[in-house]
């Protein structure tokens, strides 16, 4: 049996006990009341989906466990983040951003309150690659970003150490290992790949899904950036045009080549 991580709500925990998992709720309270029996290390980490609730209550319920604080409109929300810096001092606290007009400001107050970044980036079309650009520049040339901001972070990493990862695992849409707990209890594939029927066999590795059915588009097949992407922008659908997202992945693969040479141009 696939030891999968399980996405659930959080009035479903009950139905998974015993399983890994990473639970999700408007409200921190219900958290704390449905986990108070569960086993943190079978706890991967916590999801908060309302912004607008008050946090506090986890601040001191079990320390170092993973928090994510979900925006849906990045927009409007990015106020809200300055009443959960201080789950900061107690939790790994990640912002999940959906790459929607006007993200770039919430990620700039999310950096400044120092909380790691998870862009949702969509299938986005040329304005908001713009925008990603602009974002990217940010995270790569402002000296006060500490703290990670996915997909760029990683993708940077794998460009320099010649190890990419493809964005289904950067992007926790790995169907190796994840899967969906929908609030109404049905299963199914992580993240973008919803409601898709899984065609391989259930221990598949990343490696056979992305070659038998993630990245099967022609344009996959012969894209100098699949290791690093592994199909994952043609999906939903499948006529994306990627000349944007190709060009993101260029920069990101530049300035890994610019960082080589400045570390090893670098007095010892
Ligand atoms: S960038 Fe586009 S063409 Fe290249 S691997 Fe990713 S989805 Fe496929």
């Amino acid at each position: 049996m696939n030891d999968f991580i399980y996405e659930v709500p959080v009035e479903r925990v009950s139905a998974y006990r015993g399983r890994r998992l990473i639970v999700r709720a408007h409200e921190p309270a219900t958290l704390i009341t449905a986990l108070a029996d569960e086993e943190f290390e079978r706890l991967v980490g916590l999801r908060l989906l309302s912004l607008a609730a008050d946090s506090e209550p986890l601040n001191a319920w079990a320390p170092e466990l993973p928090v994510d604080l979900v925006m849906a409109d990045p927009g409007a929300e990015f106020p809200l983040l300055y009443r959960h810096a201080e789950l900061l001092e107690h939790h790994p606290v990640r912002v999940m951003i959906p790459v929607r007009p006007g993200f770039a400001r919430a990620v700039k107050v999310a950096v400044s309150l120092h909380f790691a970044v998870w862009l949702e980036p969509g299938q986005p079309e040329p304005a908001l690659i713009e925008e990603l650009a602009e974002v990217m520049a940010f995270y790569l040339r402002q000296p006060t970003v500490a703290q990670p901001v996915e997909f760029f972070h990683s993708t940077l990493l794998g460009f320099y150490h010649d190890d990419p990862a493809p964005l289904w695992v950067v992007l926790d849409a790995d169907p190796e290992c994840l899967r969906h707990v929908a609030d109404e209890g049905a299963e199914s594939l992580p993240g973008r790949l919803a409601g898709v029927e899984a065609t391989v066999a259930a221990d598949a590795d990343l490696g056979e899904w992305i070659a038998r059915v993630l990245a099967t588009a022609d344009e996959c097949r012969n894209c100098e950036f699949l290791p690093s992407c592994g199909g994952y922008f043609k999906w939903p659908r499948r006529d994306y045009d990627c000349a944007g997202v190709k060009r993101l992945f260029g920069l990101l693969r530049e300035a890994a080549a610019e960082l080589r040479r400045d570390l090893g141009s670098a007095p010892v």
